[in-house]
């Protein structure tokens, strides 16, 4: 390491530089802005930090390595032809702050995206700012909220979930400022009209659903709810969470929501969970369109003396901010890779998009199928089977446990913590929280048969395993059973060991 400087500067060190090319430049920080001791970062050399990193790559589960149902947040492959696109220079190299006559080509990506998700959804506009589903959420119950107080309607306090919501759904309105009325799924899992009906009223300001919710069962009296709601007063907003069951087949708009968020990492493409950041634009009927935040992308014809741009002799594209904008709610232009990412996905598909739907819901039916005509006898319940029309479910589907747990003591979390033994990510559990002991699998429409049968035999081999073993359960894993109770009790996120306590 002789001939190497280590740079031992304000900023800190982790890097070493050949002397030569070190600067020799005094800082200009002053004194009270500089740090009294280095920070405590190891100090490695770079293919210690290469190895450092490929090993922790090995130690991780991902879709890339193994089969991933996990229910409710749609984890498919994303093919790699959108990197690609995403990474084309003309895409990557930009800067938000270019002029629109830079930009025509993102523009015009935006444009189409927009147009792409307004018509898939039956919404009249959209906005690609928000960057989680979450944040849609809130970002078009602050778009209603703000339609009512111009209207003077603002005695509008109330947001009306089902029981079976996500978690998202009520903390969002609640951000904004809304009580939250729960109302109580049926006994077949559906939406209770009469519920809704004893729910709804004067300070009701919008209904948060899922359809299909998130039992993986379609909602068929979805347009007599939207007549409730709307009959009160109310707004529907739709999460679109589970669109991959209903994407080309039928739309939110048909079902008559006013509002929806889609979520480009879950439905479209983008590698999401520890793989990369979200998108989760939102769609909004006509009445909403004003409020929304921009920048929004939009085209007019050329004029006859303008010239033609470098993506079209008949469009020129810009950024459009509503009017009544309840303000941005992420910087520049949102997800841009994301974005783009996701408009590659959903071009290729084409008016074909409907494929991907009947092949997430096939392979969901199958899977189903296949295990609870093994598992039966093991203790699994098909969570309300009874009331599911031809035994269908959508994109996804729940089991229950209870009858496990009451057999052998051996729960939800037990064999989903056994399945890691088998190679598999665990699927979702303990959501929704309507069904007891709840395991929840989604297993997308790019896994084939082999995979699928591969795994319900594993299932139903972790069913028959003893108590014992499973609730000691994961063995092979780099890390075993964690007390996520401690974890997210005392979360400690600091890399600094001096501040450990
Ligand atoms: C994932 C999910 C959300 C929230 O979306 P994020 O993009 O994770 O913020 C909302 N509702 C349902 C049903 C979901 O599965």
């Amino acid at each position: 390491m002789s001939h190497l400087h280590t740079h031992q500067g304000a900023e800190g060190t982790g890097y070493a530089q050949p002397s030569p090319l070190a600067s020799a430049e005094t800082l200009n920080i002053p004194d009270g802005l500089r740090r009294q001791r280095l920070p405590a970062l190891p100090r490695l050399s770079e293919p210690e930090v290469v190895r450092h990193y490929t090993w922790l790559s090995t130690r991780n589960f991902g879709i890339d390595t193994g089969f991933y149902p996990l229910g409710s947040c749609t984890m498919k492959h994303n093919p790699r032809v959108n990197e690609v696109i995403a990474q084309l220079p003309g895409i990557a190299d930009i800067h938000p702050l270019q002029p629109e006559s830079h930009l025509q080509g993102l523009l015009c990506i935006f444009y189409e995206m927009q147009e792409m998700l307004a018509t898939c959804s039956g919404m009249d506009a959209v906005t690609l700012q928000p960057v989680a589903g979450a944040q849609g959420e809130f970002t078009a119950i602050r778009c209603i909220q703000e339609y009512h107080r111009m209207i003077g309607q603002d005695g509008r306090t109330k947001v009306i979930v089902p029981d079976s919501a996500h978690g998202t759904n009520p903390a969002s309105a609640a951000m904004a400022g809304y009580e939250i009325v729960e109302i109580p799924s049926a006994e077949d899992g559906r939406l209770d009209l009469e519920a809704l009906r004893t729910a709804v009223g004067d300070d009701t300001a919008a209904m948060m659903i899922t359809n299909p919710n998130t039992l993986g069962i379609f909602e068929p009296d979805i347009a007599e709810a939207s007549q409730i709601v709307h009959d009160a007063g109310g707004q529907m907003y739709y999460d679109g969470a589970n669109f991959n069951a209903i994407l080309g087949k039928t739309s939110p708009g048909l079902m008559g929501f006013d509002a929806v968020h889609y979520n480009l990492h879950k439905t479209f493409a983008q590698p999401h969970g520890g793989g990369g950041p979200g998108s989760g634009p939102i769609g909004v009927k006509k009445h909403l369109v004003d409020f929304l935040p921009g920048p929004i992308a939009k085209r007019v014809p050329l004029r006859k003396d303008e010239p033609e741009t470098e993506v079209s002799d008949a469009w020129r594209y810009h950024w459009w901010r509503p009017s009544k904008s309840i303000g941005k709610v992420q910087q520049w232009h949102g997800n841009a890779g994301a974005i783009i990412r996701s408009w590659a996905f959903y071009r290729r598909y084409g008016n074909e998009l409907e494929t991907m739907t009947e092949h997430a819901v096939l392979n969901a039916n199958y899977l189903r199928h296949r295990i609870t005509s093994e598992a039966e006898s093991q203790g699994v319940a098909d969570s309300f089977n009874d009331g599911a029309p031809a035994d269908v479910v959508k994109h996804e589907f729940t089991l229950s446990l209870a009858p496990l747990k009451e057999a052998k003591g051996v729960g939800a979390m037990d064999v989903a913590k056994g399945l890691l033994d088998h190679g598999y990510m665990a699927p979702t559990v303990y959501f929704p929280l309507v069904v007891p002991e709840c395991v929840m699998v989604e297993p997308t429409e790019t896994e084939s048969k082999e995979v699928l049968d591969a795994f319900a035999a594993n299932f139903v081999k972790v069913l028959q395993e003893d108590a014992e073993t499973l609730h000691a359960a994961p063995k092979s894993t780099p890390v075993g059973r964690v007390d996520e109770v401690h974890a997210a009790r005392n979360l400690w996120l600091k890399h600094d060991t001096e501040q450990e306590e």
